[in-house]
């Protein structure tokens, strides 16, 4: 193991004892969550947001349609409240989609997921399994614009922002999609559910594998949970190579 590779594992809080099972669907970790946890606030239920079409995607955009379509949405109240849209990152030809809940502070300032604490530790959880923000991976967010303080997207905001996530998997079609939280989860699948019992099964987003895992938030909030996310990453790893 190089110097690299144990600095992830220290990150993770999983060094020195990170070792990756060669485990299938049928034998993955227990997936419910520990009895008394009390969910925190990125954790609580959401109404899922209605599902557009049976394809997923309601447009036929094309990547500088969907963008400047994006970046003149007025759709929601989110809009007034935010610096700018955050469309996405990545390559869009990807295998591989991380899909994350909206932007934070640091992602309305610089209109890009992922770049503040949380983005930090994403990008380690991507290094891990040998995987590069932007080479073969695309990152988005439920809603493109922040909300305010940030609290989770309501019910109405996620259903109209949902058609511009669901042209982005149109348009990358992804291999896998990684859902990161509860809110990210709950909308793509479109029911309500516990992350706990989400985790663990290989869904499905109309014809895409998708699997949950705990958003980086939560992990930094809750280090002790990034064992299980590790379990995710393999469980993820494991599906793209067969
Ligand atoms: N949290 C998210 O869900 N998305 C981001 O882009 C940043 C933090």
């Amino acid at each position: 193991m190089n110097i690299r590779d144990e600095n992830v594992l220290r990150e993770l809080n999983l060094y020195p004892l990170w070792v990756r099972r060669d485990t299938s669907a049928a034998d993955a970790p227990e997936v419910s969550a520990p009895a008394g946890e009390v969910p925190l606030a990125a954790e609580v239920a959401i109404k899922p947001a209605p599902r557009q079409s049976e394809s997923g995607s309601t447009s036929t955009l094309n990547w500088p349609e969907l963008k400047q379509t994006v970046h003149d949405c007025t759709a929601c109240k989110l809009r007034a409240g935010c610096t700018q849209t955050v469309f996405g990152v990545g390559d869009e030809k990807a295998e591989w989609l991380f899909v994350g809940e909206g932007p934070g502070a640091d992602e309305d300032v610089q209109g890009e997921p992922f770049v503040g604490q949380a983005g930090k530790l994403l990008d380690n959880m991507l290094a891990a399994i040998k995987l590069k923000r932007g080479k073969n991976v695309y990152i988005a967010n439920i809603v493109k614009c922040r909300p305010p303080n940030n609290r989770t997207p309501e019910p109405d905001e996620i259903a109209n922002c949902m058609p511009y996530l669901q042209q982005q998997i149109a348009l990358i079609k992804p291999k896998l999609i990684v859902a990161l939280g509860k809110t990210a989860a709950t909308s793509l699948l479109g029911r309500d559910a516990t992350l706990g019992s989400l985790r663990g099964t290989l869904h499905d987003y109309h014809g895409t594998p998708l699997i949950v895992t705990y958003h980086p938030a939560y992990l930094l909030r809750s280090p002790a949970e990034k064992a299980k996310a590790w379990q995710d990453l393999c469980f993820a790893v494991q599906r793209m190579s067969e």
